[in-house]
């Protein structure tokens, strides 16, 4: 594989591109979006061939991994055709991130078209509780999803959980034990200051990786290890469990100076860090320059030199960035 050529103003290689390929969702879980969401209008909207050739620009500059997200991902129309052909791009790591509601029929042929790693999205395993922080997902499904996905043999699964204290955070254990018993790892995730929400406040919901290890320190040990998953997740291991624990910690542990990620949104907006806005209008170069890749690649280089040296989240006042997680690509 190739050395990154993207190198930014404080010596980050950028190697891991995050590309979300639709703003839609069949959920609106509550941290990431408001109840009724306008969503974009096609013409807006990336073609697959368009995030294939960003992906493909990508790679000739370095990249070794690529996640696919959203929105939700598997509600784009022939996603399976754009995961057959990012598969033939010889990546290290190719990984979606997935609420998991259409892998009981779509893990097999996602796995058979080349996508390496799946993360699903599980913050409850009370179907009324994840009725309610999902507003529209059905808890039976996603564990049928996870199921399948088992089946199709991933060469790893992981399950994301965003905590909520007063919300999700009694959960940590079971769903600990649940992941034990999968075999799956799974990841908590502090929740980030993303577009406005109503449902509750994100400063009193607060529930940082460090109250959480000590949740789970409760009734495991956890050593904590050095391995990485090419991300912004710190990872633990329990003596007698063959799974990972990770915590991604955006408030408490700020993860900036190892960022090596850029994300594109559906929009083609190269979005240089999560929690800042700068960002890159590549759909202009897209379709200004149809046929040969030279521009977007050069944009591409460019657009290092705004990468900024880190974000600022708070959860205490005005929100700081208005894009919703849909249209970031979480
Ligand atoms: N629909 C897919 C899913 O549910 O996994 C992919 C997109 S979703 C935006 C990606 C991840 O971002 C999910 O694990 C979700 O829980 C997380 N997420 C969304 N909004 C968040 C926020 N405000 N803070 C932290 N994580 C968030």
């Amino acid at each position: 594989m190739s050395q990154s050529k993207l190198t930014d103003r404080f010596g980050r290689t950028v190697n891991y591109v995050r590309l979300s390929v639709t703003d839609r969702c069949d959920f609106r879980c509550v941290y990431c979006m408001a109840e009724e969401m306008t969503f974009l209008p096609r013409q807006q909207v990336l073609t697959l061939e368009e995030i294939a050739r960003v992906a493909k620009t990508f790679v000739s500059l370095g990249t070794e991994k690529i996640r696919l997200t959203g929105g939700e991902p598997l509600v784009r129309k022939d996603i399976l055709e754009l995961v057959k052909e990012i598969g033939t791009y010889g990546l290290r790591d190719f990984a979606m991130t997935t609420n998991g509601s259409q892998l009981p029929t779509m893990a097999d042929p996602l796995r058979k078209a080349g996508l390496k790693r799946l993360n699903i999205s599980l913050d409850s395993l009370d179907p009324d509780k994840f009725a309610s922080i999902t507003r529209t997902g059905k808890l039976s499904r996603v564990l049928d999803g996870i199921d399948a996905a088992k089946d199709a043999g991933f060469e790893g699964i992981k399950l994301n959980t965003v905590v909520m204290k007063g919300g999700n955070d009694h959960e940590v254990p079971d769903l600990v034990e649940f992941a034990r018993k999968k075999g799956v790892d799974i990841t908590f995730i502090e929740e980030m200051p993303l577009g406005e929400i109503s449902e509750h406040d994100r400063g009193q919901a607060l529930c940082t990786s460090d109250e959480v290890r000590d949740i789970i320190s409760q009734r495991h040990e956890l050593v904590a290890t050095t391995e990485d998953s090419g991300g912004p997740a710190r990872y633990y291991r329990m003596p007698d469990s063959s799974i990972k624990v990770g915590f991604i910690s955006p408030h408490s542990h700020n993860f900036c100076s190892t960022c090596n990620r850029v994300r594109v949104t559906v929009e083609g907006r190269l979005l240089l860090c999560l929690g800042n806005e700068h960002s890159v209008d590549l759909r202009r170069v897209l379709r200004g320059h149809p046929v040969t890749d030279d521009k977007l690649r050069q944009a591409i280089i460019d657009s290092m030199d705004l990468k900024p040296e880190k974000h600022h989240f708070s959860s205490e006042g005005d929100v700081q960035i208005l894009r919703f997680m849909n249209m970031t690509g979480g």
